[in-house]
């Protein structure tokens, strides 16, 4: 395996109530939490693992999640801190199409892109309890035209250039790359583990585990399709960490995110 590099893109902060994100534990009040997307440098290509919220879409849709985000935690933005244009990336997967993963997905009408089998379909017709979840639909020209909302769409978006491919089950991406299916939190998210030639692995929850004590605790965000499989999953994936002494990584935790290597700095 030649040398994989991973850089994290820091795609600024939202806001919610800690009783979301720790479902039914708390304690209550406003936690600010981080949002970032995963881009793996890898002999077979780059791939982008989510692409981060939309601030002018969280302002419109979902204004009390106080979104934070400068113009160098955009997608275009981020990359460029790395020497990077959106065309340089020739793969993007969409771990869920949950808004905070997605956003960044319209500067990619030239990439190969990836999701579940069943994700598009949920986001297309979500159930209510999901429909703030699923409200950015700039990622797809079908979802959008599903749920009546086209004019999310970038110019220039078609159904061809925002087509999906779909995978099930765990797919080995690229040598070393997997995507762990990991459902729970939406019917068909993703975990990621990353495996390097000179360091050991990095196991991204991605929203199976919004943060450490989320995992340790098995406690879960209060928004999921199954809480039950949301629990599985957190299962496998602690399991999996201590088999492969793999160092985890949380989407949404701030005590940990302040430690993150981003901007160009990377792990490799
Ligand atoms: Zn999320």
């Amino acid at each position: 395996m030649t040398d994989t590099k991973v850089y994290l893109l820091d795609g600024g902060s939202l806001v919610l109530d800690s009783y979301h994100v720790f479902w039914n534990r708390g304690p209550g009040g406003e936690i600010r939490f981080p949002v970032y997307s995963i881009l793996v440098e890898h002999a077979e290509g780059r791939f982008l693992i989510d692409s981060g919220f939309d601030h002018d879409h969280v302002m419109k849709v979902l204004p009390f999640e106080k979104p934070q985000q400068t113009r160098e935690q955009t997608i275009p933005g981020a990359l460029k801190l790395l020497g990077l244009e959106p065309r340089d990336v020739g793969t993007v997967v969409n771990s869920h199409f949950h808004f905070d993963h997605v956003g960044g997905n319209k500067y990619f009408p030239h990439a190969k892109k990836l999701c579940h089998r069943d994700e598009i379909a949920q986001a297309a017709t979500p159930e209510p309890f999901e429909v703030l979840g699923y409200s950015d639909l700039s990622f797809s020209a079908e979802a959008a035209a599903a749920r009546g909302k086209g004019d999310q769409l970038l110019a220039g978006t078609t159904d061809a250039n925002s087509r999906f491919e779909t995978i099930e089950g765990d797919v080995e991406l690229a040598r070393g790359v997997h995507l762990l299916f990991t459902p729970g939190h939406a019917i068909g998210h993703y975990s990621l583990l990353v495996e390097f030639q000179t360091r050991r692995p990095i196991l991204f929850t991605i929203d199976a585990a919004y943060t450490q004590k989320s995992l340790e605790t098995l406690c879960q965000a209060s928004f999921h399709i199954d809480p039950v499989a949301g629990v599985a999953s957190m299962r496998r994936l602690a399991r999996l960490a201590e088999e492969r002494e793999a160092e985890l990584m949380f989407s949404h935790d701030a005590q940990n995110f302040a430690h993150y290597q981003t901007g160009p700095k990377f792990y490799g």
